[in-house]
C-alpha cells in the first residue's frame, strides 16, 4: 500500500514553520506581507523540486500540477496565518497535499483525473478573508477590490502591487467549476472533539452557518450621582443583560453545534461618571443547520427586544454577516471514510466550527474536508500542536482519498 514519505514530509513542516517564526515559537504570516512572500517563493521552489509545475494566479493562489486536462481533483488549504498564529493551520493542508502528489507521481500511478495542488490567497482574513478562493469561484467583483483594507487601512491593490500584482485583476483567477471535480482539504480540527475521543481523523460534514449582528442599546446620559437608581436608562444594563440571556438562551435551547459570542462591547460616553447612554455589542451565531440558525436568530431579535424594554431603552438590531452553513459532498466525505477504514482508522463525521476555504469552493463543486486533532484544541496561538502520528495517519488518508476520487 502507498503511504507518504513522513521525514520528507515533516521537514517540510518545520522549513514552512520557520517562516515568520515569532519570539513565542508561533508564525505571523498575514497575507502579502514579508514573510507570506518569503513562504509563497518557498512554497513555489518545493513545487518545481517535486517536478511539477507551479503557477501564480491573478489572485496569488499558488497552484502545482503535472498533468494536463481537467476536471481536477483539486487539493490544498491556505499558507497565510492569522498573527502570532500556530505552524499547522493551513500549512498542514498544503504540505500533506504537495506530498500526496509527489508519491502518486513517483510511483507514476495512472489516474482519470489530473491532481492538482492549491495555497489560497488570505484565508485568515488580513485583508478580510477568502479573497483567493471567492476570486477563484466567481465570488469576488472588481468593484469590491478598491476597498478592500487591512486593519491599518492597508489597501489589498497596494499591497499587491509592491509584489508586481494587479488586484483588479483578480477576479480573472475564476476557474469555471466544471474544471473541478472535487476539492479535499486536511486541516487541523482547532477544537478539543477528536483528541478527547481519541479518534485520529474527523470527517467534516458541514462547515457553519454564520449570523453577526452589531446591536446598539440606547438610554439616557445622565450624572453618575445626582440621578436616583430608578429613574435611569442605563444603556449599558441592556447590553449585559442580553451578554448573559444570550448565553443561557442558546445553552438551554440550542444544539450542541450552537454557538453565541459577543465579542465586541462599547459603552458611550465612556466616562466614569456618567451613566452609559448607548451600549454597542456584536452578537454572533454559529450552527451547522440553517433551519436551527434561523430559529436562534430569532429568538435573540426577541431577546433583544424584551431587555431593551425590561431596562427602558430603545434598542437596533443590524446584520453584518450571513453566511449559510455549507453541507460538504456526501462523495467526497464517504471516499475519506473509505481511506480511514482501508488504513483501519476510526473516523468521526462531524462539523467545522471555523471558516475554511473548503466552504467557497464547497458552494460551487464537490468538496470534502479532513480533520487531524488539535492538542487540547488549541489554534490560532503559538500552542497549535498536532501529534507527528497524528499528521502521518492524516496525510496518509488523504493520499487514499485523492486516489479514489481521481480514479473514478
Ligand atoms: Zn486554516
Amino acid at each position: 500500500m502507498m503511504r507518504v514519505d513522513f521525514a520528507r514530509l515533516k521537514r517540510d513542516l518545520e522549513e514552512l514553520g520557520a517562516i515568520g517564526r515569532t519570539p513565542e515559537g508561533g508564525v505571523s504570516r498575514p497575507s502579502w506581507s514579508d514573510a507570506d512572500m518569503e513562504a509563497r517563493r518557498w512554497l513555489l521552489e518545493r513545487i518545481i523540486a517535486a517536478g511539477m509545475q507551479g503557477r501564480v494566479d491573478a489572485a496569488g493562489n499558488i497552484f502545482g500540477r503535472w498533468q494536463s486536462g481537467s476536471p481536477v481533483v483539486l487539493v490544498g488549504s491556505h499558507i497565510d496565518s492569522v498573527p502570532n498564529g500556530g505552524m499547522f493551520d493551513g500549512a498542514l493542508g498544503v504540505l500533506t497535499a504537495l506530498e500526496c502528489l509527489r508519491r502518486i507521481k513517483e510511483e507514476g500511478v495512472g489516474l482519470r483525473h489530473p491532481l492538482e495542488l492549491v495555497a489560497f490567497t488570505d484565508e485568515e482574513g488580513a485583508f478580510g478573508g477568502f479573497f483567493g478562493s471567492f476570486a477563484f469561484t466567481g465570488v469576488l467583483k472588481a468593484g469590491e477590490i478598491p476597498d478592500i483594507r487591512d486593519s491599518t487601512g492597508l489597501r489589498i491593490a497596494d499591497a499587491m502591487a509592491r509584489h508586481g500584482m494587479e488586484a483588479l485583476q483578480a477576479p480573472t483567477a475564476f476557474r469555471n467549476p466544471k474544471e473541478i471535480r472535487a476539492y479535499v482539504e486536511l486541516h487541523i480540527e482547532q477544537g478539543p472533539v477528536l483528541e478527547a475521543q481519541r479518534i485520529p481523523i474527523g470527517v467534516v460534514e458541514t462547515i457553519v452557518g454564520i449570523r453577526r449582528y452589531g446591536i446598539t442599546f440606547r438610554g439616557r446620559a445622565d450624572h453618575a450621582g445626582t440621578t436616583p437608581m430608578e429613574e435611569r436608562r442605563n444603556a449599558l444594563l441592556g447590553a449585559a443583560d442580553l451578554v448573559v440571556k444570550g448565553h443561557q438562551m442558546v445553552r438551554a435551547e440550542g444544539t450542541s453545534a450552537s454557538r453565541v459570542t459577543v465579542g465586541i462591547l462599547r459603552v458611550k460616553p465612556a466616562v466614569a461618571n456618567i451613566v452609559p447612554a448607548e451600549a454597542f455589542l456584536t452578537y454572533e451565531l454559529r450552527e451547522q443547520s440553517a433551519e436551527w440558525l434561523r430559529r436562534l436568530a430569532e429568538k435573540s431579535r426577541a431577546l433583544a427586544a424584551e431587555v431593551a424594554s425590561a431596562w427602558g431603552l430603545e434598542v437596533s438590531v443590524e446584520t453584518i454577516l450571513d453566511i449559510e452553513p455549507v453541507p460538504l459532498a456526501e462523495e467526497v466525505q464517504a471516499a475519506i471514510v473509505a481511506a480511514a477504514g482501508e488504513l483501519g482508522c476510526r473516523s468521526l463525521r462531524m462539523p467545522a466550527m471555523a471558516g475554511h476555504d473548503a466552504q467557497v469552493v464547497g458552494r460551487v463543486a464537490k468538496a470534502g474536508m479532513i480533520f487531524v486533532p488539535s492538542r487540547d484544541g488549541r489554534s490560532h496561538s503559538p500552542l497549535e500542536f498536532t501529534a507527528d502520528e497524528d499528521v502521518e495517519r492524516g496525510a496518509n488518508v488523504l493520499l487514499r482519498t485523492l486516489l479514489k476520487l481521481a480514479a473514478e
